[in-house]
Parts: C-alpha cells; sequence; structure tokens
C-alpha cells in the first residue's frame, strides 16, 4: 500500500488530505502538524468566498479561476443542501462599498448573484463616504465548525493523524511514498521559502444579532456574520509577524466599522483574534523531486494562499491530489 504524509492541519491540509483519500481510495494517508484546530490561521479566517484578483496577485487569472469554480462547487452544493448546519457552509447576502468601480469577473460569473446598485439604492442605506455598491450572494464558511468536520471526515476515511513539528523535509525520509507540504507560513522555516512573507489581520468579535448581513470595503474595513457573532475587520499589515493584539488597531478597526455602520456601536465585544496570512505571489502548487543524501523524495507543495485559503483550499487541492497520485504513477513506473 502507497503511503501519503500530510504536512498541516489547516484548511489547506485537511482539503488536500481529503481529496488524495477520495482519488487514491487504496493509498493510507497521514496528517503530520504541530498545530490542529484553534490554533491554526485558518480558523479565525473571516470565511467569505471572495475571489479577488488582488488576493491571487502573480497567478494566471484562468488558474485562479480553475480554483475558484472549484471550491465554488463544493461550498455551493454543502451550503444548499440539509448539512450545511454540519459543515459551517450557508448562503449569505451582503454588500460591497467601493471607491472605484470593481471590475472583477472572476467574482460576478461565480458567485449566485452580483448585481451593481444605484445610487439612490447606496443613500438609502446611509452609504455616502463610496460611490460605488454591489449587493452580493455568496458562500459564508463558519470556519469553527467546517474544520472540525474536516478532520472528522478525513479520519472517518481512515486517515491518521500525529502531532509534530516538522523541522527538516529529510526526516520523512523512507517513511512515505510521497510528501505533501501544506504549512503555510511555516514553509518560510521548513524550506526557506523568503517569498512566503505574512499579512497581519486583527478581528474582533461582537454580539449584534440585529445585523444579518456582511459588509465589506475596498479600504479593508469590514464586518461578517458568523453563527452568533458579528466578525468586525480588517487591516492588512505586510511582513507583520506579531501575533500580540495592538491597543491602536483595535480602535482603528472599531472606528471605521462604527462610520461605515453605526449601529454596531451597540454591539458588546466578546473577543478578539489576531492572525498571519500565509502569503506568497504567487502560491506555490506544484511537484519536486528533493535530492537528499540517503535518495530522492517526492514532494508536492500547496501553499501561500494568502487572504484566499478559504476561497481556494479545495480547488487546489484538488489539483495537488492530482499530482500525489501523477507522483506515485512515476514512481511505480520507475520501479519497473
Ligand atoms: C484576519 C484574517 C481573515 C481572513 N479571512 C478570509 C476570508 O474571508 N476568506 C478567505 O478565503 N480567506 C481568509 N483568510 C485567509 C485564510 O485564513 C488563509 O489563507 C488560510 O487559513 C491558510 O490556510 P493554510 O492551511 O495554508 O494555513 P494554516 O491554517 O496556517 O495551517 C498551517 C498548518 O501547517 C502546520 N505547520 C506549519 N509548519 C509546520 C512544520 N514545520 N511541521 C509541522 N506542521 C507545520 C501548522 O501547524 C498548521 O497546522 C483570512 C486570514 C486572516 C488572518
Amino acid at each position: 500500500m502507497s503511503r501519503v504524509c500530510v504536512i498541516g492541519a489547516g484548511v489547506v491540509g485537511l482539503s488536500t488530505a481529503i481529496n488524495i483519500q477520495k482519488l487514491l481510495p487504496g493509498v493510507s494517508v497521514q496528517i503530520v502538524a504541530d498545530r490542529f484546530e484553534e490554533e491554526t490561521t485558518s480558523i479565525g479566517a473571516g470565511g467569505l468566498f471572495r475571489p479577488n484578483t488582488g488576493h491571487t496577485r502573480a497567478t494566471p487569472e484562468h488558474v485562479a479561476r480553475r480554483w475558484a469554480i472549484e471550491t465554488w462547487k463544493f461550498y455551493s452544493a454543502m451550503a444548499t443542501s440539509d448539512m450545511a448546519c454540519e459543515t459551517g457552509h450557508s448562503v449569505s447576502s451582503g454588500y460591497i462599498f467601493s471607491r472605484e468601480p470593481i471590475v472583477n469577473p472572476i467574482y460576478e460569473s461565480i458567485v449566485f448573484s452580483c448585481k451593481q446598485m444605484s445610487p439612490s439604492e447606496l443613500t438609502s442605506l446611509g452609504i455616502t463616504q463610496y460611490p460605488y455598491g454591489y449587493q452580493v450572494t455568496t458562500v459564508l464558511t463558519e470556519m469553527r465548525k467546517y474544520m472540525p468536520w474536516l478532520m472528522d471526515k478525513f479520519k472517518e476515511n481512515g486517515g491518521k493523524v500525529e502531532k509534530r513539528k516538522i523541522k527538516d523535509l529529510s526526516e520523512l525520509f523512507g517513511q512515505f511514498d510521497v510528501v505533501v507540504n501544506c504549512t503555510g507560513l511555516g514553509s518560510r522555516e521548513l524550506l526557506g521559502d523568503m517569498e512566503m512573507h505574512p499579512v497581519r489581520g486583527h478581528l474582533i468579535r461582537v454580539k449584534a444579532p440585529w445585523i444579518k448581513q456582511w459588509v465589506y470595503t475596498d479600504d479593508d474595513t469590514y464586518f461578517i456574520t458568523s453563527g452568533e457573532y458579528l466578525v468586525l475587520g480588517g487591516m492588512k499589515q505586510v511582513n507583520n509577524f506579531s501575533l500580540q493584539f495592538d491597543q491602536k488597531d483595535r480602535a482603528g478597526i472599531l472606528d471605521r466599522c462604527y462610520k461605515l455602520w453605526p449601529s454596531i456601536q451597540g454591539a458588546k465585544i466578546v473577543d478578539e483574534w489576531v492572525g498571519l496570512r500565509p502569503t506568497r505571489y504567487p502560491l506555490r502548487l506544484e511537484q519536486e523531486t528533493l535530492s537528499l543524501p540517503q535518495g530522492e523524495m517526492k514532494i508536492v507543495h500547496n501553499y501561500g494562499h494568502g487572504a484566499s485559503g478559504v476561497t481556494l483550499s479545495w480547488g487546489t487541492a484538488v489539483e495537488a491530489a492530482q499530482l500525489v497520485k501523477d507522483s506515485l504513477v512515476g514512481l511505480l513506473n520507475a520501479k519497473m
């Protein structure tokens, strides 16, 4: 039986591991990671399906589109099924407000609906600082439900899990036929990939049950419904590695959200979260054969999803699974 190891238990690692199990049912798959669920970046993501050409900079548009469509097929099927409560997906409507017209054909053609608003529709909502607005219905993924659901699926399919930090890929030599690297920002240290960098974000969870829709602006101010909470953001600090809360950041997010949607001022703050978007332009999805003193090692890389990890994870996982299959076929042919 062939053995595959997936390093990483974020949304990318879990989706990749499940897709390998689906494509290659006879293969044994093990996840190795030093952080799970609550400790990952993925758990805190806002979870909005929002393919944005800015997020996928340096990836050819037709490729980003392919990944987004593949993810959309899965998420929209879940969101409209009776499994939605379990998987954490929901059909969700909201607004994008912008200072410039938004030209994003990837977005418009994929989501359930995306309609430009008229100036009078904007003013009737009290929006005066943004001349452009779009009413959008998309899928929202509640990561605190989706991540455990993915892990349960992986284990139900016979997957094994080990908690351990990999310091060098050569540690896994001889134990697996293919190693899949889904370590996100960890690839900076593990591979010395200095193109990997953090884009720091800060989210504040409040209780505002009177708000049912999400709002996103082109200056990264947003609020997104998540379960019984409303999540306020945001911030994009490039190359800031700090996971500490910053008083000034917190005050800035609250101030911008209060101006955007004044009724948020009445909401009680529940908690806050800081996360580092694992960013690389372009994200890395490819095969590599490592030459080690002990021999050759087949690797598939799938990391660097930046601000679009929820939006692109399933699509890149489907293709990473195919690369694992190709690597195993290559090994088999080499033995014959
Ligand atoms: C504030 C914020 C809001 C966001 N909102 C959205 C959104 O609305 N929509 C969207 O699409 N995306 C969003 N994102 C982006 C999304 O969260 C990320 O793109 C995604 O979580 C990346 O997933 P990942 O699995 O690559 O990384 P991670 O979740 O960081 O997982 C990495 C895994 O690798 C493991 N690992 C790393 N190094 C090693 C090692 N050496 N040995 C063993 N294990 C290792 C870790 O333990 C972990 O399990 C947001 C991000 C932030 C910070």
